[in-house]
């Protein structure tokens, strides 16, 4: 260590400013602790800035236990009713942000995730936080007090929050640091995998729907064991993403398919029987091209139905319309892989919640170590979940916290 380096006790070490970290340095600092906020990259908050395009899908008004995925589906409950959605849109209110409703809930800055990340860094400014970017842990011994060993000092103190959050997007943060030190406190850290990512065709598929690429189509689209989302399904380059992929692949398991009604709105088998009966020199790319975009209706419907596709209606029999409907409304689909963590918004799975408290975030084996966001097996649906249970479950250990 040289001259300029630092030696100092706190009442709480916290690792990892994003959302949650800061969430907790505030909440703590506010009721006098003494906080240090260390964090590895070079900014804090990296992920709030880059959320939601730019401005930050920070709630959503409909958040409630349903929209999370864990091992245990009733551990975020304490969290998010203690600090609610209605509670972060108070403080967003009360720091004068600008937002709206983007839909189905989601709310969003109105002018960027800069004046949101600004508040909070604001906050803990006031209340005297100590943080430092730029700051690699070379040593962390957890006994009373946690000493943490670092390039810019060592420091000391009787609790310690892990907030370093999952594994997705690398280049911003994203480390398995906080999964580590479960493990070596003995702690279950439950399987990781990417989630809210899209997914990847074959390559036979990739070649087949090249010219799919930038088209979209509001889908409802299944897993197996798992529910149905209806929104837009976007073809790429490689395979899948749009809001109805990223959802259900949070539920997708490698060698799994998919299943994808392509009409949903319709009760397309009805409409196949009616356009029989009414236009039968009709041939079936024509009706599909009443419920799908033109370019979606060839290429798929070239994939789904092959010669039968430029067929009159009326040489169908119900028995062979039945089976088509069927192949358009219930398309059935194997991903390759998903795209991985390069481009994942969240990390399925982490730390098992049966280790934590459901009130506090404190480790029950380990009372002064408290685990929170996005390093714990808590996962939202796509929408502003995912930073509600940060923004919870910061503010329930930092209220936790002694002083
Ligand atoms: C592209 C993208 C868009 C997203 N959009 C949305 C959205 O609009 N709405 C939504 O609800 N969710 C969104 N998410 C998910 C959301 O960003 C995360 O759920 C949330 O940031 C988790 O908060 P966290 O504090 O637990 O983790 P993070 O925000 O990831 O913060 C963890 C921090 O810990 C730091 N860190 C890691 N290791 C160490 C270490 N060893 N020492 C010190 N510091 C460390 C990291 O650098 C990082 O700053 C998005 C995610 C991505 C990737």
């Amino acid at each position: 260590m040289d001259a300029n380096t630092k030696t100092d006790a706190y009442d709480v070490i916290i690792l990892g400013a994003g959302a949650a970290g800061l969430m907790c340095a505030k909440t703590a600092a506010a009721r006098g602790l003494k906080v240090l906020l260390l964090e590895k990259a070079n900014k804090p908050g990296k992920k709030i800035l880059m959320s939601g395009g730019g401005r930050c899908n920070f709630t959503n008004m409909h958040c409630a236990p349903d929209y999370f995925l864990s091992a245990n589906p009733h551990f975020m409950k304490s969290a998010l009713s203690r600090y609610s959605q209605w509670d972060f849109i108070q403080w967003v209110e009360d720091h004068d942000i600008g937002y709206h409703e983007k839909e189905l809930g989601q709310l969003f800055c109105n002018r960027s995730a800069k004046d949101l990340l600004n508040a909070l860094l604001d906050d803990c400014r006031e209340q005297g936080v100590d943080l430092h970017c730029d700051v690699s842990i070379e040593q962390l011994a957890i006994g009373q007090p946690v000493t943490v060993k670092t390039n810019i000092g060592q420091f000391t103190a009787p609790q310690l929050v892990v907030a370093t959050g999952g594994l997705s997007i690398p280049k911003m943060g994203g480390s398995d640091y906080g999964y580590q030190l479960a493990e070596q406190m003995g702690l279950t850290v439950l399987p990781k995998r990417a989630g809210l990512v899209p997914l990847m065709f074959s390559d036979q598929h990739q070649k087949l729907f090249s010219d799919l690429s930038g088209s979209s189509v509001q889908a409802e689209v299944s897993a197996e064991n798992a529910q149905s989302f209806t929104h837009q399904v976007l073809f790429t380059h490689r395979g899948l993403s749009g809001p109805a992929i990223l959802q259900i692949s949070s539920y997708w398991q490698p060698g799994e398919s998919i299943y994808i009604n392509l009409i949903p709105d319709y009760d397309f088998l009805a409409n196949l029987i009616e356009a029989k009966l009414n236009t039968p020199q009709l041939s079936m790319l024509q009706v599909l091209q009443r419920f799908l975009p033109k370019r979606l209706a060839e290429t798929l419907g070239k994939f789904i139905s092959g010669d039968d596709l430029q067929r009159e209606l009326q040489t169908f029999n119900q028995k062979q319309l039945a089976g088509l409907a069927e192949s358009y409304t219930n398309w059935v689909l194997k991903p390759a892989a998903s795209e991985g963590y390069r481009t994942a918004e969240v990390t399925l799975g982490g730390v098992d919640t049966n280790h934590l408290s459901s009130k506090t975030m404190a480790v029950k084996s380990h009372p002064n170590i408290y685990f929170i966001g996005e390093v714990v097996d808590v996962t939202g649906h796509l929408g502003g979940f995912n930073f509600q249970w940060a923004w919870s479950s910061g503010f329930v250990a930092g209220m936790s916290l002694k002083s």
